[in-house]
């Protein structure tokens, strides 16, 4: 019922050649898991380029952040329109480096959620909690606070657009992954604050993906918990044969 997400966060890497080489890449090798959805998300300045590659095939495009105003004196930023005008239909938001590191407010991914909706784009809005927070057992009221902040004032018909990303800080880039029970605990919580936010029937269609150092040998147990609808990957994302096994190992679970 919720086809499952495989997208890829490239971050700060490859050269606009190196990333069209790359979608090429993945264009080809994904081209028959139509069992889920696939994405890759660039570069700001390849988005364009890459989105050259992508058209007519099955991969569709992401930024890796926007700005939520439509225009005007925000030097350095990107409006939603922008990203639409160049064949971006997807958008990550409140990535754990954009808050860490540029300061992004639950606020302000609240307020881009709501602009990335209105301009058609389906947000994947990213939580997830310190090693800190984990360790002092704050896990579930962290979460809790930026789903709900990420959330607030969608409307109920909107919300099933909207896909959460659940990436421990801890686990990203670092190699540790969240075992598959306590990914799935993370994942089964969130669904039913969204049972609480809204009803039963957005929390059945609402996709809710793990990220935190997936990898082709750890998504097979991930993919198998239930309320797991697929993953956001950065450093398995870079080579088109990692990320192709990962789309294969989701494409055969939902078959
Ligand atoms: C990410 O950046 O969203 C991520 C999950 O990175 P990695 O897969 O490298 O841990």
């Amino acid at each position: 019922m919720r086809k499952p997400i495989v997208a890829g966060n490239w971050k700060m890497n490859l050269s606009l050649a190196d990333s069209r080489a790359l979608a090429a890449g993945i264009v080809d090798a994904v081209a028959d898991y139509s069992g889920c959805e696939i994405v890759v998300a660039p570069s700001a300045v390849s988005l364009a380029g890459v989105g050259e590659v992508l058209a007519d095939s099955r991969v569709r495009l992401a930024a890796q952040n926007m700005h939520w105003a439509g225009g005007g004196a925000y030097t350095g930023e990107l409006s939603a329109q922008m990203l639409a005008d160049v064949g971006a239909s997807w958008v990550i938001l409140g990535h754990s480096e954009r808050r860490q590191f540029f300061g992004e407010s639950d606020e302000g991914v609240n307020h881009k959620t709501h602009v990335a909706l209105q301009a058609g784009l389906t947000p994947i809005v990213c939580v997830g909690e310190t090693l800190e927070e984990r360790e002092g057992e704050r896990t579930l009221q962290k979460i809790e606070l930026q789903v709900r902040a990420a959330l607030a004032g969608i409307r109920a018909e909107d919300a099933p657009r909207v896909v959460i990303a659940y990436e421990p800080i801890w686990a990203i880039g670092t190699g540790k992954t969240a075992t598959a029970v306590q990914a799935q605990a993370i994942h089964q919580a969130i669904r039913k604050l969204i049972a609480e936010v809204f009803d039963t029937s957005v929390a059945d269609a609402l996709r809710i993906l793990y990220g935190g150092s997936v990898k082709p040998a750890n998504i097979a147990e991930l993919i198998a918990q239930p309320d797991l609808d697929g993953a956001l990957i950065g450093g398995a994302s870079l080579k088109a044969d990692s990320f192709s096994a990962i789309a294969k190992i989701v494409d055969e679970y939902t078959a």
